[in-house]
């Protein structure tokens, strides 16, 4: 099952999240039908998302991370709820590149080194708090750090990690985002620094060891305690209230050029499998309620 795991450590000097996410990128990969490197691209973008939203303290917040990188993969959106239970799409689920010369997914290549990652936050007012940055490398990783520092000043070191199997399914999928506080000490930052560079490959590590074992390597030498868990998944809240809502916000015109076509319409959900089919006399009742 997975999970994410959160810790404080350094006095309150260092937070940091783990998220275990094979799970939920697997139902990702196979609703979508992703290729390697779309799963991969998704898949970050999934646990970056779960992450920063299980950060959130407001109920019913949601946060959604919209990735728009000039590479074939046509852009990733990512949606987290206040718990870290994430959904989200890619433009071409079918990409695949060739692997890099270090033997791993492009992910970079398929997103794009230019472009832009733009993070909304809904809590629930009129607006929500919305905040863009420039990609860095496309790796989502690097990119949700630039993010992090350069929109909302939180400096951060943020690894990401799909590791697709031979057979395309997802064997280990995961990621963690360690923030430091202000003033925290130098010696700190540089000791994380070069836990982070010593570090065993996240995928491996969640692969065998489990994400406990990312805390130790990431925080060694360092003091500190899990504060909590709790389950994550991959969860879709569409429902046919919610699609009607959204026909009735197309505007009336739009409604009646549906009906006078004179057929059914069916509605698929961006994030998951669910097919919503509406019958002239359905859309005729959404036009007498808007
Ligand atoms: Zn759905």
């Amino acid at each position: 099952m997975d999970r994410i795991i959160r810790a404080t450590g350094a006095e309150g000097y260092i937070k940091m999240a783990v998220v275990t996410a094979k799970d939920t990128v697997e139902r990702a990969r196979k609703l979508h039908n992703c290729a390697p490197t779309a799963a991969a691209a998704l898949g970050r973008a999934l646990c970056a998302a779960s992450i920063m939203g299980n950060m959130m303290k407001e109920e019913n917040a949601s946060l959604t991370v919209r990735i728009s990188g000039d590479g074939p993969l046509g852009g990733i959106v990512a949606v987290s709820d206040h718990m870290g239970n994430v959904r989200g799409y890619v433009g071409n689920p079918g990409t695949e590149l060739p692997l890099r010369s270090d033997g791993k997914l492009d992910v970079g290549g398929a997103v794009g080194r230019t472009g832009t990652i733009t993070v909304s936050r809904d809590i629930g007012l009129k607006e929500p708090y919305i905040g863009t940055t420039e990609l860095v490398s496309g790796e989502i990783a690097e990119d949700i750090t630039e993010y992090l520092l350069e929109s909302e000043q939180v400096p951060s070191a943020c690894a990401l990690g799909v590791l697709v199997d031979t057979d395309c399914s997802i064997r280990a999928a995961g990621g963690f985002i360690v923030q430091l506080m202000p003033f925290a000490d130098e010696g700190l930052i540089e000791k994380l620094e070069e836990n982070i560079f010593m570090m065993d490959q996240l995928t491996t590590i969640l692969d065998e060891d489990g994400a406990e074992e990312v805390f130790c390597q990431v925080l060694k030498g360092i003091d500190y305690h899990i504060v909590s868990e709790e389950p994550v998944e991959y969860r879709c809240y569409c429902s046919r209230e919610r699609v009607e809502e959204a026909l009735s916000a197309a505007g009336r015109e739009e409604i009646g050029s549906m009906i006078s076509e004179g057929k059914p319409i069916e509605v698929s959900c961006s994030f998951c499998d669910s097919v919503y089919t509406f019958t002239s006399e359905d859309l005729n009742a959404i036009l007498m309620n808007s």
